[in-house]
């Protein structure tokens, strides 16, 4: 999910923090001590697992600690800065409260140096997830018509990059999205960005478009996409997440889509399921936040058991992590549980990631082998 002060998204039921929303509960009660304790295994397996993380948002990534770092900037925002105050500023009646919120947090953004405390800090959080890289999906246009001057946006997130990968060994990558919302204006100004020599960051390597999809539809983007995709960026769009399936066959035929954000009613449509399958199209799956923003309405309805079973390239991703109360290892863990993986599985999970991003090859291979290496030992020990 982009966000945007759109609402059409079906209106959420009240989102709490903790076990009812976010976090993986580690058995239920009529769970043995014995699948209790390989359950804990499995967390703990999945926390030190070294992992690639497609589908993240920028501000969305935004924590209570770095929200409370950069309303302390700021003395005149409404935010708390009290870390206390801030679990309580981040606890969503519901899903036009969560839009609130998140906007303030939007409006915390007003500086270069904003920009790259933000930016570094996301890294140094998913650096303790053991993400050892990541697609960020970025917006530069709602920093640049807030009169971020483009250049200096460039020069922050590149910095930030350059510091996290020296400082955590975390590798960034930039997807410079489309907030849909915001019309055709913004996708002329979001091409302009990532396509002008003078700007384009070197961290970039995909082109997306999110916000909502009720009244946005794909097809319009078309010559946008074709700009970026002719000046080497991959195709990325959010589709299928709060329309039918075809919004995803729109995606893939008008935007040439390589993968797709969410994709989540795509298992509505066999045809669909298979045509990913077939050409190996990866779905980048965010279950929490499909729960969250009711697209779809509990974790175990939830269409991840279809695409595997269809033979699709599913990944898992965090989309929004703090916002809604989760990180990329908790999805992991309810992937783990959705689909009834053992460590093997949740292995194979991760070095999908890796195949479906925009890694070079001898980056995949580097990736994939540590994985290897770490889930060998994992069950020798
Ligand atoms: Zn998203």
């Amino acid at each position: 999910m982009r966000r945007s002060a759109d609402h059409r998204v079906p209106p959420a039921a009240p989102v709490e923090r903790g076990a009812a929303f976010g976090e993986e509960p580690l058995t239920d009660q009529s769970t043995a001590p014995a699948a209790d304790r390989a359950a804990r295994d499995l967390h703990a397996f999945i926390a030190a697992l070294p992992k690639a993380e497609l589908h993240v948002h920028h501000v969305g990534s935004a924590s209570p600690r770095i929200v409370a770092e950069l309303a302390a900037r700021h003395p005149d925002s409404k935010v708390p800065t009290d870390p206390e105050a801030l679990a309580d500023y981040f606890t969503f009646t519901d899903f036009a409260h969560f839009i609130e919120v998140y906007l303030s947090v939007v409006d915390l953004i007003r500086t270069p140096e904003d920009v790259r405390l933000l930016t570094y800090e996301v890294a140094r959080e998913l650096a303790r997830q053991q993400v050892r890289y990541a697609e960020l999906t970025v917006t530069p246009y709602s920093s640049t018509r807030r009169g971020i001057d483009a250049r200096a946006f460039m020069d922050a997130i590149e910095d930030a990059r350059k510091a996290a990968e020296a400082d955590f060994g975390t590798i960034l990558r930039w997807c410079f999205d489309i907030p849909g919302e915001a019309g055709l204006e913004a996708a002329e100004e979001t091409v302009r960005l990532a396509t002008d020599d003078r700007l384009r960051p070197e961290g970039l390597v995909s082109f997306g478009l999110g916000g909502p999809e009720i009244g946005v539809p794909r097809p319009q983007f078309k010559p946008y996409f074709d700009r970026a995709i002719a000046a080497g960026l991959r195709s990325v769009p959010h589709a299928g997440e709060t329309t039918g399936p075809q919004t995803v066959w729109d995606a893939l035929t008008h935007l040439r889509a390589e993968r797709i954000g969410h994709g989540t009613s795509s298992a509505q449509d066999p045809k669909l399921l298979a045509h990913l399958a077939e050409h190996r199209i990866p779905l980048e799956v965010c279950p929490t936040s499909n729960i969250a923003t009711r697209a779809v309405r509990t974790l175990d309805e939830h269409p991840i058991k279809e695409f595997a079973a269809a033979g699709v390239l599913v990944t898992v991703n965090s989309d929004d992590p703090p916002m809604f109360g989760t990180d990329l290892n908790n999805e992991y863990a309810v992937a783990a549980r959705l689909l009834d993986l053992d460590e093997r599985g949740v292995a194979e999970l991760a070095k999908n990631a890796v195949e479906a991003s925009f890694l070079d090859a001898a980056g995949k291979a580097r990736l994939a082998e540590e994985i290897d290496t770490y889930t060998a030992r994992w069950l020798a020990a």
